[in-house]
């Protein structure tokens, strides 16, 4: 019997129509522009593993410089592709250049006065220059403020001088730096001796013939932990002078006759805020991509790796399908509910951003109210969802036992290559302690009663009545309710902890009581992310009992595992305390009842994602579950793999000599082989 053919008739929904909610025909869209990509560069890609660090980078450079010539033969594709319809790494692995037409344009559009985006923009955007964001240095990343490159105003000579004054001041990780030509510059700008603070500028790092500018120092600055990443670079400016109109002074300006500095507004502008809420949500996307992709190998894998013997003691040689193993469904259905969780929350909360951006522009002011406290939220959301994505992937690959360690699984790769979404755009620690801040002013106005509190930090200032005493633990807004009264127990113990503090530092105060400020700030994330959820269920498939009964299933199965595995986290919530040991045991038991009820339907769970093949680049994740073929073609490839001269060893000249080759030869004589019958 063909195993996933099996699988997928046992779906108790239709697995074509979630996946055009999902992936909105995602295949369809690959499949039209993928013959563009069938070119012998794009060919053999899961074979760079094989290459030197300086082949594999040629190669990149390679399709990078084929890519854009299909891009500006193809307007079609150029559209969907801006458009975001379909993505370059569909078809290869850019290395970090195309962080030109995400950050480093982003940045330009928001900071960019008029006149600059004239002279840039269309330039940046048909690809012809391209551009690194060097904020990062050696010595500094977190503490942007402690960041050390100086641009020096001269307006005698209506220039800036742009030096790294220290080793530490050396900018260090601007991806896609090593092949690029200009680079956002962010340095302390010095006027008359006096630091105006960070800014950014624009510099160029190389010349026509792929040469340095005059000044610069440009590297790469090695190998990392994804294979695959080597177009990250560091710079060192050595005096390099800039003309004035390479600040970017959309908000700042310097005036170039007087040199008198003008600061930018100091309230962060709404649509500030909303850029930034739409970037953080992106990262959502991505780690949803990540975390699906991952789920979908290892479940696939794991609906049809046989391991373990049903009866042992009746001597049958049938045996388990590891997907049917408790302990393999707990792994697996958390970290594909947690997709699902992360993909609805992403729409939900992109949706509600749009709707405010949409409301601010026809003039309700109001909208923008509760944008703070959302962008806080959306902080401890960046670190929460990216860390535990990749929590799931790297579990999801442990779940496929040793080929989950073979590159050519595909999902070897995922947790590696997912990892710099934990510390880029905003460090894990920081960005929770940031939302931590936002709990404690929630908790400081409910204890102030000065004012109501807005509507993501709301239960906050509700309080534990008897009717929490009937919750039903196993219902979703059940689940809500004690997910919401666990981080609100989280967030008052904080600023009790936080109240305690000795002196007047607030930061050194929050530093003393981090521990529980990132719990809280975790747990506060995790009930919004469970109530959006909720909310996206339930405004997606109101017209699909189907779809609407397998996600709630989901949805209760993430919450109920925060729940068993965060007991603790509700000790202190006073006598009205009801996660005993029973209730745990009921929470317990419907996890298990969960997974029985979600395994007919995990293998068309994660095919509703919608990833083809040539996506997954997989091994044992493929479509038709005809993993073994696949993994010992993939080996065939392997250089060391000598077909001629009898398989001889590669490095055999050396090795033979360390070895007794008369005893090889005598145990050689021992041993022949039967002769094959012909059939
Ligand atoms: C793959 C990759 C790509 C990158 N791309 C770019 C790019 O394109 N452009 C760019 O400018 N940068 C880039 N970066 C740099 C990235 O933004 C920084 O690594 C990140 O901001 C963290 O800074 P850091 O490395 O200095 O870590 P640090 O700030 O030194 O952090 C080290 C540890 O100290 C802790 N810590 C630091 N400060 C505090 C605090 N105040 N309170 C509590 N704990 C604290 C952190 O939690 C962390 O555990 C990239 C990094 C990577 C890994």
């Amino acid at each position: 019997m063909d195993v996933l053919p099996y699988e997928r008739s046992r779906a108790s929904f239709s697995v074509e129509k979630l996946e055009k909610i999902i992936t909105k025909s995602n295949a369809k869209v690959i499949e039209q522009f993928a013959p563009l990509f069938d070119e012998p560069v794009f060919h053999n890609q899961e074979e760079d593993i094989l290459l030197s660090y300086e082949d594999h980078f040629k190669k990149s450079i390679e399709r990078v410089s084929r890519s854009f010539e299909i891009i500006r033969e193809n307007p079609e594709f150029m559209i969907a592709h801006m458009k975001q319809k379909i993505q370059m790494e569909t078809f290869f692995d850019h290395n970090g250049i195309f962080l030109h037409f995400s950050m480093f344009l982003n940045y330009l559009k928001s900071q960019a006065n008029k006149e600059q985006l004239r002279y840039w923009n269309a330039e940046a955007r048909q690809g012809n220059f391209i551009g690194a964001y060097a904020q990062t240095e050696l010595g500094h990343g977190s503490n942007v403020r402690g960041l050390e490159t100086l641009a020096t105003l001269d307006l005698k000579n209506k220039e800036y001088e742009i030096h790294s004054p220290t080793l530490t001041s050396l900018k260090w990780w601007p991806t896609g730096m090593y092949a690029c030509t200009h680079a956002m510059v962010f340095a302390q700008l010095i006027i008359n001796g006096e630091n105006k603070g960070l800014h950014g500028f624009m510099v160029q790092l190389r010349q026509p013939d792929g040469s340095l500018m005059p000044g610069v120092e440009l590297g790469e600055i090695g190998p990392k932990l994804n294979f695959s990443s080597n177009n990250i670079g560091y710079c060192r400016f050595t005096n390099v002078r800039i003309p004035m109109n390479r600040l970017f002074s959309k908000y700042s300006k310097v005036i170039e006759t007087t040199g008198e500095y003008i600061a930018a507004p100091r309230s962060l502008s709404k649509f500030r805020y909303i850029s930034m809420m739409l970037a953080r949500t992106s990262i959502v996307r991505i780690a949803y991509k990540m975390c699906a992709k991952a789920c979908t190998i290892a479940i696939r894998y794991s609906a049809v790796r046989l391991q373990g013997f049903k009866n042992k003691s009746s001597g049958s040689s049938e045996e388990h399908y590891v997907l049917d193993y408790k302990m393999q469904q707990y792994r697996l259905f958390k970290g594909l509910a947690y997709s699902y969780c992360l993909l609805w929350n992403a729409r939900y909360i992109h949706s509600y951003i749009k709707g405010i951006q949409n409301r601010l522009e026809d003039g309700d002011n109001s909208a923008a109210d509760d944008l703070p406290e959302l962008h806080a939220t959306l902080s401890g959301l960046k670190a929460t969802a990216t860390v535990t994505a990749h929590d799931n992937i790297e579990e999801a690959r442990k779940c496929c036992g040793g080929q989950g360690f073979l590159m050519s699984s595909g999902i070897a790769k995922l947790s590696p290559d997912f990892a710099e979404w934990v510390t880029v755009e905003g460090e894990q620690v920081i960005l929770s302690l940031q939302c931590a801040r936002f709990l404690l002013k929630a908790v400081k106005q409910v204890q102030s009663k000065s004012s109501t509190l807005t509507e993501t930090v709301r239960y906050i200032g509700e309080t534990q009545s008897d009717k929490n005493k009937n919750i039903n633990v196993i219902t979703p807004s059940g689940i809500l309710s004690l997910l919401k009264m666990r981080a609100r127990n989280l967030a008052w113990r904080l600023t009790e902890q936080y109240d305690q503090q000795k002196g007047g530092d607030k930061d050194e105060a929050l530093n003393q009581c981090a521990v529980i400020a990132v719990k809280a700030s975790t747990a506060h994330v995790q009930q919004f992310m469970i109530e959006n959820n909720f909310k996206a269920i339930n405004s997606f498939f109101t017209d699909d009992l189907a779809i609407h009964t397998i996600m709630m299933k989901l949805l209760m199965l993430h919450g109920l595992q925060l729940i068993s595995e965060n007991a603790g986290d509700f000790v202190g919530i006073g006598s009205d305390v009801f996660l005993t040991s029973k209730v745990l045991s009921t929470v317990e038991s419907r996890i298990n009842r969960l997974m029985d009820e979600i395994r007919p339907d995990a293998v068309s769970l994660v095919d509703s994602f919608g990833f083809v093949d040539t996506e997954l680049k997989s091994t044992i994740g493929k479509y038709d579950g005809n993993v073994y073929e696949a993994i010992v073609n993939e080996a065939s490839k392997n250089p060391l793999n000598n077909k001629n001269n009898n398989g001889k060893m590669i490095g055999w000249e050396t090795y033979s000599k360390v070895l007794n080759l008369e005893f090889l030869k005598k145990t050689a004589k021992e041993q022949t082989q039967r002769a094959v019958s012909k059939m």
